[in-house]
């Protein structure tokens, strides 16, 4: 079915265009592509799982997906979607559904081209262990090999992408801060491997005007090798033109995104910080 998925990935990049109200410019996507430096590859060592501590939230342990559901928009659609409703305090206007993705022997898989799906609890501040695998498939390249990605606070984006011996820009690449941070090395294993983040995040504070007090924060490690030491997001996760904040409440669910590839996650814990 190729129009229906060419449609999908066409709207999922779509909703992350910030309309012109909430950005300085709107340009080209390959303009925010930064593709200098390329980090130096990394051999990780064996690091692959972590059982959650005792203070843990466990939201995924393989047993189903009771912790997650659809969020309250079409598919994709989410960033522009997601800010009208915090700036304008429009009511989506779905009901959350349960989550419809796959869990196949204990792993979560992708439903592709369902959208994404995000936690029932909001979280500010937190440690994010989460586990995650990129299927090998051949003949898939750059954005478009094995893409998924973490939304914390369903707004600021790690990406999930093959990137073993996989070249993209360095920005958008496996353990970026989307279009904005490249990690400081990339420490990948080959697909079909199971590889590990392990996120600390420190929400942004908005004073009650609304305008930004502190940026977020994300301190970063990926198969237990540093890739982001407390590095500031520049605002809200952009496919096209500049990030900006929007304030937003203390608390947004996390969320992971369906680009349309088969990406599997298992063993996902939170410590509330
Ligand atoms: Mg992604």
């Amino acid at each position: 079915m190729k129009i229906p998925a060419l449609l999908f990935l066409t709207a999922s990049f779509v909703h992350l265009i910030i309309p012109p109200a909430f950005s300085q410019q709107i340009t080209k996507p390959e303009d925010t592509e930064v593709w200098d430096p390329e980090p130096p590859e990394v051999a990780p060592g064996d690091y692959t799982t972590a059982s959650a501590p005792s203070d843990a939230i466990i939201l995924f342990d393989g047993s189903g997906l009771s912790a997650w559901q659809k969020p309250q928009f079409k598919a994709e659609s989410a960033t522009v979607e997601i800010i009208s409703y915090t700036v304008k305090g429009i009511e989506p206007d779905y009901e959350h559904k349960p989550a419809d993705w796959d869990v196949i022997d204990g792993e979560m898989v992708i439903k592709q081209l369902t959208g994404a799906i995000e936690t029932k609890q909001a979280f500010g501040d937190m440690q994010l262990h989460i586990e995650w695998m990129t299927p090998y498939a051949e003949g898939k390249k750059g954005q478009g090999y094995s893409n998924s990605g973490i939304f914390l606070m369903n707004f600021y984006e790690i990406q999930v992408l093959n990137s073993y011996e996989n070249r993209t820009y360095s920005n958008g690449q496996a353990g970026s801060i989307y279009k904005q941070h490249i990690p400081l090395v990339n420490a990948c294993r080959k697909p079909g491997d199971w590889q590990v983040y392990d996120i600390i995040f420190k929400a942004p504070v908005f004073d009650e005007e609304g305008s930004l007090k502190s940026p977020a924060r994300i301190t970063a490690f990926h198969n237990g090798v540093l890739i982001h030491n407390n590095v500031k997001l520049k605002g809200p996760t952009v496919y096209i033109g500049t990030p900006k904040y929007v304030a937003h409440p203390a608390k947004l669910p996390l969320r992971l995104q369906d680009h349309g590839d088969p990406v599997r996650y298992r063993n996902i814990w939170v410590r509330e910080l």
